[in-house]
């Protein structure tokens, strides 16, 4: 048993009970038993239904986005974005899938040779609260496309979120069991990866998480997308449109109040700018409205949970500690954390070397341009990075430097329907979204004709 507190006002919002193995089990059984069926639909067939989940989603879109301010905080306007996003994501794959998944021809020495592209099974995900409806689309939609069936473990935390989420596949007419909606704890999720008709699992969440879920999938030979942790930079060079770059650090680093895996989270500015960057990076950051994230006015809002909040706290204590200064913030209340700009920064503090969960700045100058790949890349993630400059023909030729699974130039590390999405290094392995999304959870069939 368990209980979900509003992080805003620290009201309890509802008690929930975790199912117990036996009852996964036999979700999990029935989703194997709806696999059955739902591979054998045409792939119009089940596209009709993802028109139908478009209706029901934005039937449902304010109510969805109510409940995810609730649970985790979310700023309103930004909850209602997401559902709008999940909508987006819904209507490129209507309009794409068909050529994704259409047989492909090949030229061999054959008469005739082509791929392809069947469903595994049943698909487990694991999925985290910080955008709790797109992080769960992301991965189900192509995958459920593809005629797997997916079971879902969810994050505590927005528990009703996950039950929201399964009640849209029903209304939308989705046979029983295509989604299906496991309240588990973490610990329970082994059992379920060791169910012989789990084909494969896909989390979104921490290194910790990611490591434990697969290492136990590989033990048994299955395969597995990670989507972990990041720590991108945000470069600014000496040529940069400096109004355009500070108004889009802003959002890069404070949207869905700063707890997003490519947010911005460590910001490199030539230091012929440095000075000027700070002081319109503080003036923009300052007009940020702190409130209740139930009103339509407000762009930060408390962070999910307290416990997460002292996290960001103890980091920048420690980095203070160890000789950064505050710009401005740096004061935590309750979940609440203020928006902070920091200088003064070493490469050894936490505010640098780990991931910063929420609404930290720290803001490093930089001489050369390879001084700034070198702090970019100094760092055990590689999500993704921006650059600022003018010079757009110039920095194609550079992006090969990054290690990084994303390079966005002049704008903000986001994920697109039409964009795969990933990383390299510690932020996990395999792509969501776009073509490779889709074909992350199919068997690849070569088909040779002599
Ligand atoms: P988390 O603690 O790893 O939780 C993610 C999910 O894993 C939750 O459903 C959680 O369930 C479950 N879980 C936790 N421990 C587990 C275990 N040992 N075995 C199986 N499942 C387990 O991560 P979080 O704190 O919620 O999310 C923040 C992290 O996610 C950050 O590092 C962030 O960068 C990363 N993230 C990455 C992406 C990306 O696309 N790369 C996107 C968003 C977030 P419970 O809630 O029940 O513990």
């Amino acid at each position: 048993m368990f209980s979900n507190t509003n992080p805003f006002n620290l009201t309890f919002l509802s008690e929930y009970q975790y199912i117990t193995d036996i009852q996964a089990v036999s979700y999990c059984e029935a989703s194997k038993s709806t696999f059955n069926v739902w591979k054998t639909y045409s792939l119009h067939d089940r596209l009709k239904l993802i028109e139908n989940l478009i209706y029901t989603l934005s039937k449902n879109k304010d109510a969805l986005a109510k409940q995810c301010t609730l649970e985790m905080g979310k700023p309103i306007k930004q909850s209602v974005a997401e559902v709008e996003k999940c909508i987006l994501l819904c209507k490129y794959y209507l309009e794409n899938a068909l050529n994704f998944l259409s047989p492909h021809t090949i030229k061999t020495d054959g008469t005739e040779s082509f791929v392809t592209f069947e469903p595994l099974g049943v698909i487990l995900g694991v999925m985290p609260w910080n955008f709790p409806y797109w992080q769960v689309f992301r991965f189900a939609i192509p995958s459920i496309i593809a005629g797997n069936t997916v079971v879902l473990k969810h994050a505590s935390n927005v528990a009703g979120c996950g039950i929201l989420l399964e009640k849209l596949f029903i209304d939308a007419g989705f046979p029983e069991g295509t989604y299906k909606n496991l309240l588990i704890s973490g610990e329970q999720v082994a059992n379920i990866i060791d169910l012989p008709f789990i084909k494969a699992v896909s989390l979104t969440g921490s290194e910790k998480a990611g490591a434990s879920v697969a290492s136990k999938a590989a033990g048994l030979i299955k395969k597995s997308v990670l989507e972990l942790g990041g720590s991108n930079a945000f470069i600014v060079l000496k040529d940069a449109d400096i109004e355009k770059a500070v108004a889009t650090a802003v959002t890069a680093r404070m949207q869905n109040t700063g707890q997003s895996c490519i947010a911005a989270k460590r910001f490199l500015v030539h230091q012929s700018i440095y000075d000027v960057f700070i002081d319109k990076f503080k003036t923009a950051v300052q007009a940020l409205k702190t409130g209740n994230p139930m009103e339509e006015d407000a762009d930060i809002g408390p962070l999910a949970r307290v416990d997460l909040a002292e996290e960001i706290e103890k980091q920048v204590v420690k980095s203070v500690e160890m000789g950064a200064k505050i710009v401005i913030g740096g004061k935590r209340d309750n979940a609440f954390y203020t928006p902070t700009i920091m200088t003064d920064i070493t490469t050894d503090m936490p505010v640098f070397n780990e991931e910063v969960f929420g609404p930290v700045a720290p803001v490093i100058p930089f001489d050369t341009f390879e001084e700034a790949v070198e702090l970019s890349n100094g760092t055990e993630f590689g999500l993704g990075v921006t650059i600022f400059t003018e010079d757009r023909e110039a920095i194609k030729k550079k992006i090969h430097l990054f290690e990084e699974g994303a390079v966005f130039i002049n704008a903000l590390v986001k994920s697109d329907p039409a964009l795969p999405f990933g990383g390299v290094k510690k932020s996990g392995y395999g792509r969501e979204l776009a073509e490779n999304g889709i074909k992350e959870f199919v068997n690849v069939k070569t088909v040779y004709i002599k």
